[in-house]
């Protein structure tokens, strides 16, 4: 088989950590749009919302006051999906009615005290202070006997459900290794197997070569769209060097990757000149009392926009029945997030 021409034929990519493949179709990006198109929230405005439950001093449901809190501020989900004292039970009808009980916590991490800021707005000290709450959070619940997967993530914008322009991000801990964890730890561990290598140790010092998919970076870490990405925007974010999780990283490794969620974050923003949604999230080593040295630190971002603030990708039809599938290529989308200015553009107008 000859070479494709990755940015006009349409083509299937393979993604190695998920095993599964999709496809890109860069000749549709010229199809006229007569879908939906969103409203983005503007930004809040105020440095406190006294109507907001995350802000310092509100009460929550349930009546719990938040404290005067001057950086982060953790507490238990007021609406947990998971609660940390269920009994063990099992329901299991032959093979095809089959259910498990399962325990777990659900924390909420407030990044700031200020209702009106994002990561892209926070310096990176403030963001320093998160990531170090992530690892504090990291270590406590990963030590708890029966939890054996920890998942940090956040939801930015109503856009992806989240009602809330708060800077807050979530952590869930529970018993059993989540679906997409559980795809990439086999991922890793059959590459290290054949390879004696990391799966993304490798990817990164491939795409540190054709510099094509790089968005941004620095000593400790890159970001970039992935080979094999679903989301117009999708970036991963890797650490340079092999580490298993964030409470892996030493000091400067900390404050670098502070640096580089305040980088990339202040080219979504830049991009559409927008707040922009995303789901972000670590994926890091399962807490189940194994090293797993095969495991690699890394984070997903993943933003539904799509051509402008008001028209984002929707995963209908064929990508629900099928596989999912993408216009822009790439390529084209890391040279569009390395185009775009590194200062904010807020901080560009004032
Ligand atoms: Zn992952």
């Amino acid at each position: 088989m000859s070479a494709i021409d990755l940015a006009s034929r349409p083509h299937r990519r393979f993604n190695p950590l998920t095993r599964e493949w999709v496809l890109v179709s860069p000749q549709r990006t010229e199809r006229p749009w007569q879908g939906q198109v969103e409203n983005i929230a503007p930004e809040a405005q105020v440095r406190f919302d006294p109507n907001c439950y995350l802000c310092p001093g509100s009460v929550r449901a349930g009546g719990v006051r938040n404290p005067a809190y001057p950086t982060t501020f953790v507490f238990d989900n007021d609406f947990a999906a998971l609660k940390p004292e269920v009994p063990a039970q099992e329901v299991r009808e032959g093979e095809l009615l089959v259910a498990r009980s399962e325990t777990g916590r659900c924390r909420v991490v407030c990044y700031s005290p200020r209702h009106d800021l994002t990561m892209a707005r926070m310096s990176v000290s403030e963001l320093r202070a998160v990531v170090d709450t992530w690892i504090q959070e990291f270590a406590e619940l990963g030590n708890q006997p029966r939890v054996q997967s920890v998942q940090i993530f956040e939801n930015r914008g109503e856009m992806m459900g989240c009602s809330n322009p708060h800077p807050h991000g979530q952590i869930w801990a529970n018993e059993i290794l989540p679906n997409e964890l559980a795809k990439e730890l086999e991922s890793f561990g059959d590459y290290q197997q054949r390879h004696a290598t990391s799966l993304l140790g490798d990817y990164l010092a491939l795409e540190l070569e054709k510099q094509e998919r790089l968005v941004c970076g620095n000593g400790h870490f890159v970001a970039l769209v992935p080979y094999w990405a679903v989301w117009p925007f999708e970036t991963l974010l890797l650490s340079r060097r092999r580490v298993v999780s964030l409470e892996a990283l030493n000091d400067e490794e900390r404050t670098a990757l502070a640096d580089i969620l305040r980088q990339i974050t202040i080219r979504y923003d830049n991009l559409f000149q927008t707040s922009f949604p995303y789901t972000m999230g670590f994926h890091q080593r399962p807490t189940d009392g194994r090293e797993h040295p095969e495991f690699h630190l890394h984070a997903h971002f993943y933003p539904p926009l799509l051509r402008s603030a008001t028209v984002k990708k929707f995963m209908v039809g064929y990508e629900m029945l099928a596989m999912p599938q993408r216009d822009i290529t790439p390529e084209a989308a890391a040279a569009r997030l390395r185009s775009v200015p590194a200062t904010h553009y807020l901080e560009l107008i004032s």
